[in-house]
């Protein structure tokens, strides 16, 4: 059994009658085009609250010129069968529910977090991501909402987002779900033709060893970034938005010395599919350590 629900009205109407119970709701956005990956999210959220909230909307916002909004994969009946028996309510506003006519906000996060990494290429992006989360928040008004390391840079974007606004949520992040060969769970998988996805793990290959290769500290971290560029390059992707080593907490710019926990965060085109991808790298003197004990 699931409760579908269209309009902020329904929603509001389950939503309350938890809050006025004391239930707590935890709350999972997706674009839907369901996967294993969004389902470990809903499960993350069972265990964490009560009640599981699981909205499903293609965000226009967060998308820019030219991408792919329209022909982002969308399959209603397959998400609503994928969610039955997993989650209590899901959401699926219409495009006037999320921004009625006339509608006129806009919410801008500056520096690095947002104009950086996938921010270069999407200037509007995460601004749009910032938006629509928090019209999700203030409608649901969950206790936790989940979201997934596999958008990393969104994570971190949607933590500073409500630490900011003061919003009375907990942001919960869930590790990223992959296939047997390493590449993560997307719906945007979809676009990859046969040769293509034979190919697609390259991008979380090349990741996995360059963050080997960087904890070991053998090489210099710009010499481990020019060689998985070019394993990038030698399987297929291109253009190569970036390859780059960040602080896992900040997402700052690493330099040349690796003393704090580190991601190392990459997106490529691989014929019409842009994938992303990142890993956590572990310094040097505590992936020794952490072999020694
Ligand atoms: P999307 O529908 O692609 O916007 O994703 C909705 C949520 O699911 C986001 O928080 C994503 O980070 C998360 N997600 C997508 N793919 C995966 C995956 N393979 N593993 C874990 N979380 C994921």
């Amino acid at each position: 059994m699931i409760t579908v629900v269209r309009s902020l009205l329904d929603l509001r109407r389950h939503c309350q009658l938890w809050h006025q119970k004391g239930e707590s709701v935890a709350l999972v956005p997706t674009m839907g085009g369901l996967h294993l990956g969004h389902l470990s999210l809903v499960e993350r959220a069972g265990k964490l609250c009560q009640r599981v909230c699981v909205s499903v909307f293609v965000n226009p916002a967060q998308f820019g010129q030219g991408e792919d909004y329209e022909g982002y994969p969308r399959d209603e009946s397959a998400d609503i069968a994928t969610l039955t028996g997993k989650c209590d309510l899901l959401y699926l506003p219409t495009l006037e529910q999320i921004y009625p006519p006339g509608f006129s906000l806009s919410l801008g996060l500056s520096g690095h977090l947002t104009q950086e990494l996938c921010g270069r290429t999407r200037p509007i992006h995460f601004n749009g991501v910032a938006l629509v989360v928090t019209k999700l928040l203030l409608q649901v008004a969950p206790a936790i909402a989940i979201f997934g390391e596999k958008d990393y840079q969104q994570l971190l974007v949607i933590g500073r987002l409500v630490q900011e606004l003061d919003l009375p949520v907990d942001i919960v992040g869930v590790p990223i779900v992959r296939e047997s060969d390493g590449l993560a769970l997307s719906s945007r998988n979809a676009y990859l033709s046969a040769p293509e996805r034979l190919r697609a793990s390259t991008l979380y290959r090349s990741l996995r060893r360059a963050a080997d290769e960087i904890s070991s500290g053998k090489r210099p971290i710009s010499d481990v970034l020019a060689r998985a560029h070019s394993w990038l390059q030698n399987g297929g992707f291109d253009p190569i938005d970036y390859i780059e080593l960040r602080d896992a907490a900040t997402l700052l710019p690493v330099a040349d010395k690796l003393e704090n926990p580190a991601r190392l965060l990459a997106a490529a085109r691989l014929g019409k599919a842009r994938l992303i991808d990142n890993v956590a790298v572990i310094p040097p003197d505590v992936s020794c350590s952490m072999q020694g004990g």
